[in-house]
């Protein structure tokens, strides 16, 4: 079988959909005069992925405010915020060029996701030829709704938790459902967790284990045969072109991300200094039975945040030197990151979202062309 290849899920909104966006925010436009924006650019976003010759699209999550805000909210500014949620939450990150991106605070029970990703899902299949993945978010996340300290009166943490799960994992099986080949579980604040930033409490708490166990209670629900197709994606973070985890040692969150029992993972690389260090790790900490799954390792070839498209030749090097140390039957390839996990993204060192979305179709077929190139020196094309 050839070294598979998937996107993380995200591409940048056009421009003309940004500021569609804004004008919704503003009353301006109706929501169907902003879907009708979104439809142009998921359509777009799957062709072009299509045409870069990729065994497996996404819609660009064109419809989505966030990765990580789709299931609360229409828009990043808080249009459509359920009413047991205040904007006032939790930082979830803060990014190294000063920016940051702050969560709802939940306020009170139950806790019910407005929006699913199969809700999206649904639109793409319509559009599209080829297989798609869906990208989730995780447990892990959503739990920084919960105030950190104390209780929700009437409420209780576990009552939250137990209701969390139940929503991830029917968002991930409602995605199945509607046709979803794959879908990968975003798990950026996992790096995050050992951070250790004091303007951003939560990071200094030793979450990861926590995060770890929380997110097996969802995977632990499905069996191995459908773990074999859900994965976890671990990066830096990605918005305007800023990372908000770069400098923390993947050493520190490889052994126990690899504790969840998932049977691929979606692994920022590209821009790594020392990637054969990481390739090590990953060949050291990776599982091959993971409660009945073998995982996968998808090592990032490509930098979503860079403009320069990367070569062929170097993502075939890249996974050529990662085989050395990840047996080759668990070894794939992938963005970094998402292109523009954020809807409001202007891609600063591109210049312009539309000429990050130009970019990053070219990046993606030298992710496909390098990935066909190392499967044919490996002699499993
Ligand atoms: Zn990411």
């Amino acid at each position: 079988m050839p070294i598979p290849t998937e996107p993380v899920g995200s591409l940048p909104r056009p421009a003309k959909l940004q500021a569609a966006i804004a004008d919704y925010d503003a009353g301006k436009i109706t929501h169907e005069e902003l879907k009708a924006v979104q439809d142009a650019a998921c359509k777009d976003s799957i062709e072009r992925m299509e045409a870069t010759g990729a065994p497996i699209i996404s819609d660009g999550e064109q419809r989505a405010s966030s990765f990580a805000t789709y299931p609360l909210a229409e828009t990043l500014a808080g249009t459509g915020l359920a009413s047991n949620l205040a904007g006032d939450g939790q930082y979830f990150a803060i990014f190294t060029d000063g920016h940051h991106r702050q969560l709802p605070r939940l306020t009170s029970g139950p806790f019910r996701y407005k929006t699913y990703a199969a809700d999206y899902l649904r639109e793409a299949m319509k559009m599209a030829d080829k297989p798609l993945k869906q990208a989730v978010i995780a447990p892990s996340m959503l739990y920084l709704l919960y105030p950190l300290d104390g209780e929700i009166e009437g409420y209780t943490r576990e009552q939250f938790m137990e209701d969390l799960v139940d929503e991830c994992e029917k968002d991930i099986r409602l995605c199945f459902a509607a046709g979803a080949k794959r879908v990968s579980i975003d798990f950026t604040e996992g790096r995050l967790a050992c951070r250790n930033d004091p303007n951003n409490p939560w990071t200094g708490r030793g979450m990861l284990e926590e995060f770890i166990a929380l997110n097996n209670r969802v995977l632990d629900r499905f069996s191995a045969e459908e773990r074999k197709n859900i994965g976890i994606h671990t990066c830096p973070g990605g918005d305007c072109d800023a990372t908000h985890s770069a400098d923390v040692d993947y050493a520190e969150l490889l052994p126990s991300m690899f504790k969840m029992n998932a049977g691929y993972f979606l692994i920022q690389l590209a821009s790594e200094t020392d990637k054969e260090r990481v390739y090590k790790l990953l060949g050291e900490h990776s599982r091959e039975d993971a409660n009945g799954v073998p995982q996968v390792c998808f090592i990032g070839v490509i930098n979503p945040q860079n403009p320069r498209v990367e070569t062929p030749e170097e993502v075939r090097d890249d996974l050529l030197l990662a085989s050395k140390y990840i047996p080759v039957e668990r070894l794939g390839s992938t963005d970094d990151c998402g292109f523009s996990p954020f809807s409001i993204d202007v891609k600063p060192k591109h210049g312009s979202p539309d000429f990050a979305r130009d970019v990053a179709f070219q990046k993606i077929e030298s992710r496909v062309k390098g990935t066909q190139m190392a499967s044919e020196e490996l002699g499993v094309a």
